[in-house]
C-alpha cells in the first residue's frame, strides 16, 4: 500500500521501518530532516512536506503532542487537505481527536494510539487501539498488522480510542506509584527491591506492567528514557482535561501528576517517567 509516515522519533522511526519490512511503499517526513535518512537508506521515499507524504492511500502520524499534530495537520503544507486517510497514533487529547474527526475531509480519520514502548515498536509488537468508521479501520488494518501484534476496535467515535489510551497510561503511572512506594518501604526495612518484585510478580502481580516497570525500578534504569517524563506529564495533563470535561474526580491522578512534575524539576527532562520512584526514596531519607 502507498502510505505516508510523519514523525520519526523513537516510536515512529521503528513503526515506519516495520511498514517497509512488510513491503509497503512508504514516504516519510520529519520536522528535523536528519531522522529520515536511515529510513530512506532502507528504501523509503523522502517526502518534501507533510502534505507530500499524504498523497497515497493512508498517512500515519506519530508525533510528540497536540501542538505537533496541529502543526502537521493545519500548519504550512499540512495534511488537512490531502487525499489520504489520516491515522493518528500519537497520544493526544480527547478534544483534539474530536476536532480531527470533525474536520477530516475526503480521506477520513482514525484515532489509533498504541500501547508498548520503543522495543515493542521495533519488534512490531505494539497493541493498536483503533476507533473510527469500520471501513476506514479495515483499510488501515494491514498497516496495523505490520506495526502491532493485535488491534482492538472501540467503535466509530474516534476520541474513544484516545480515552482508552489516556486511561491506560494513568493506570501504568498508578501501578508505578504503588510499586515505588512498596519498594521504598521494603528497602527501608531491609528487604531488597529485587526480592519484593520477584515474589509479587510470581504470585499476585504477574501482569506485564509490573514486570516491565518493576525491573526498571529495581535496576534504577531511568536513562536513556524509553518514555521521557515530560511525555508522561503531558499524558497525565490530557487525562486531567478529559476528567474535567466529563466531571470525573480522579484524586490518584493528581498525585502521580505532581510526582512527575517534581521528578522533571529535580532530574531534568531526559529521564524516564518511572524515575518518580527517586523522589519517594528521597522522601524516606534514602
Ligand atoms: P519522540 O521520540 O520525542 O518523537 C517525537 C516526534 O514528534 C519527533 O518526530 C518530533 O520531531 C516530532 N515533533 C515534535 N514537535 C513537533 C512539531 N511542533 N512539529 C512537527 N513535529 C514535531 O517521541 P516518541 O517516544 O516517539 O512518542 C511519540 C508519541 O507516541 C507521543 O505522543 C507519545 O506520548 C506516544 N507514545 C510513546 C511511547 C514511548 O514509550 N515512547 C509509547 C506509546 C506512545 P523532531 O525529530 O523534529 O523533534
Amino acid at each position: 500500500m502507498k502510505v505516508g509516515f510523519i514523525g520519526l522519533g523513537q516510536m515512529g522511526g521503528a513503526m515506519a521501518r516495520n511498514l517497509l519490512k512488510a513491503g509497503h511503499e512508504v514516504s516519510v517526513w520529519n520536522r528535523s530532516a536528519d531522522k529520515a535518512a536511515p529510513l530512506t537508506e532502507a528504501g523509503a521515499r523522502a517526502a518534501s512536506s507533510p502534505a507530500d507524504a499524504a498523497q497515497g492511500e493512508v498517512v500515519m502520524t506519530m508525533l510528540a503532542d497536540d501542538r505537533a499534530v496541529e502543526a502537521v495537520v493545519w500548519g504550512e503544507d499540512g495534511i488537512a487537505a490531502a487525499p489520504a486517510l489520516h491515522v493518528s497514533h500519537s497520544t493526544i487529547g480527547v478534544a483534539l481527536a474530536e476536532r480531527l474527526a470533525a474536520e477530516s475531509r475526503a480521506g477520513g480519520y482514525v484515532s489509533a494510539p498504541v500501547f508498548g514502548r520503543p522495543p515493542a515498536a521495533e519488534a512490531g509488537k505494539l497493541f493498536v487501539v483503533a476507533a473510527g468508521e469500520d471501513a476506514a479501520i479495515d483499510r488501515a488494518q494491514p498497516l496495523f498488522d505490520a506495526i502491532g501484534q493485535r488491534t482492538f476496535r472501540v467503535g466509530e467515535r474516534a476520541p474513544a480510542a484516545n480515552l482508552v489510551k489516556l486511561s491506560g497510561n494513568f493506570m501504568i503511572m498508578a501501578a508505578v506509584e504503588a510499586m515505588a512506594e512498596a519498594m521504598t518501604l521494603a528497602e527501608r526495612g531491609g528487604v531488597a527491591r529485587a526480592a519484593l518484585l520477584e515474589i509479587l510478580t510470581e504470585t499476585l502481580f504477574g501482569a506485564p506492567v509490573y514486570r516491565t516497570y518493576g525491573e526498571l525500578l529495581v535496576r534504577d534504569e531511568f536513562r536513556p528514557a524509553g518514555f521521557p517524563a515530560p511525555l508522561g506529564l503531558k499524558d497525565m495533563t490530557l487525562a486531567d482535561a478529559a476528567a474535567t470535561a466529563y466531571r470525573v474526580p480522579m484524586p490518584l491522578l493528581g498525585i502521580v501528576r505532581d510526582h512527575l512534575r517534581g521528578t522533571i524539576a529535580a532530574e531534568g527532562e531526559d529521564i524516564d517517567w518511572s524515575a518518580m520512584a527517586l523522589a519517594l526514596r528521597r522522601g524516606a531519607g534514602m
